[in-house]
């Protein structure tokens, strides 16, 4: 695995920015135009920040310099929802989707990771290892690109639903959520941004410590740890109770609802018993459930289940009184190697409209 390079000056916050300037001579208000630059007008380039005199530009260009993601591939379908293929400095590659929504807000999904090492059997990226981290600016890049083609003029919702499991690269992810959420940066709401994480539980408690009401997805999977276990081997690491009473304290800390993802796979966890199992786990804290058909790779058997089954698994835990969404599988027009939320989102399909706000 290869070593992220440094974070740019697009990865540091602004009181980072303003302790760097200092260390090159400068005044403190100069740190701050720098971050009202890169942040607030999402310059590409130094030479775009003329209110910096030209030889500090030159310096920091040739000190630190910017992360720029170069736009290699776009996919677009026809609701608009695009895939973007980034291609890195080092040359590794990334996918973000844009998912435009009918309130008029756009929605981001973001890579976290080249690869993946948490070995998911269902998950393209899975299949891919880990490659390498991704560094702060490269993540923080992904959103001022993204909202550079596609701001609606409102703030955007962003989920860590890309490539990567985000709470495995907290050394880059917990920066770029300070900067993506700090005022005097790009000061987007914590409330409109979710980290999906495959169940971490130092990493939830890392995340928890930013103090700031990020909304979390726990990719459950399956209720049942043996079946969860043989899906998603990072299971075999914690607890599954351990992991549920986290994911709980979380939510209740910051009152959101954590979404409980179930990638839903024919007659392995669509059944009763699972149904059952979903119930039993949804009842342990401030959750809800998202179920989301499988979308089948080539790299392993699994196939997706009949969308009636999903539905009626999504009535039953209506009926209990658990809030739950099943996200439609339409997105194949725009592709999907990693992208599993092309496939999720596209026809985010709730059973009943969804009384929570937020993600
Ligand atoms: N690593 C994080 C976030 C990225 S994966 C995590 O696992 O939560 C985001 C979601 O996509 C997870 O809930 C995962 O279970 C789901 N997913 C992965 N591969 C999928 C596939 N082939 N079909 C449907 N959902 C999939
Ligand atoms: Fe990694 Fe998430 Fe894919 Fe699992 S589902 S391999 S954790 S990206």
């Amino acid at each position: 695995m290869s070593a992220p390079p440094p974070p740019r000056l697009n990865g540091l916050d602004p009181d980072a920015l303003v302790d760097l300037l200092r260390r090159h001579g400068e005044r403190d208000y100069r740190g701050r135009q720098l971050a009202h630059a890169l942040y607030t007008r999402r310059i590409r380039s130094l030479d775009e920040a003329t209110d910096l005199p030209r030889a500090l530009r030159a310096e920091l260009e040739s000190a630190h310099g910017l992360t720029r993601l170069r736009e290699i591939h776009a996919q677009r379908a026809g609701d608009g929802t695009t895939k973007l293929l980034f291609e890195l400095e080092d040359g590794a590659r990334i996918e973000c989707v844009a998912l435009p929504r009918s309130t008029g807000r756009v929605t981001y999904c973001l890579s976290s990771q080249v690869g993946c090492r948490m070995a998911c059997v269902f998950c393209a990226t899975g299949r891919m290892g880990l490659l390498r981290q991704l560094s702060s600016s490269e993540i923080v890049e992904q959103v001022l690109e993204l909202e550079r083609r596609f701001s609606t003029g409102t703030h955007p919702n962003l989920v860590f639903m890309g490539m990567g499991e985000p709470l495995d690269n907290l050394q880059a992810l917990l920066p770029a959520l300070r900067i993506l959420t700090d005022p005097r940066a790009v000061g987007l709401s914590a409330r409109r941004i979710t980290v999906s994480t495959s169940g971490l539980v130092e990493g939830i408690e890392a995340l928890a410590t930013l103090d700031r009401p990020i909304g979390l997805a726990l990719s459950l999977t399956s209720p049942d740890p043996t079946a969860r276990r043989a899906l998603m081997p990072v299971a075999g690491r914690t607890d599954l109770e351990e992991l549920l009473s986290v994911a709980a304290e979380y939510g209740r800390r910051f009152r959101r609802r954590v979404t409980l993802e179930c990638a839903i796979i024919a007659g392995q966890n669509d059944d009763e018993d699972t149904t059952r199992g979903l119930l039993e786990c949804a009842r342990r804290g401030p959750f809800k459930v998202n179920l989301i058909p499988l979308n089948p790779i080539d790299a392993y058997g699994g196939g997706r289940p009949p969308i009636a089954r999903v539905h009626a698994m999504a009535e039953s835990l209506w009926r209990e009184g658990i809030v739950c969404t099943v996200r439609d599988s339409q997105g194949r027009e725009v592709g999907g190697a990693c992208g599993q939320l092309v496939h999720r989102r596209r026809r985010s399909a709730p059973v009943r409209p969804e009384p929570t706000s937020g993600e």
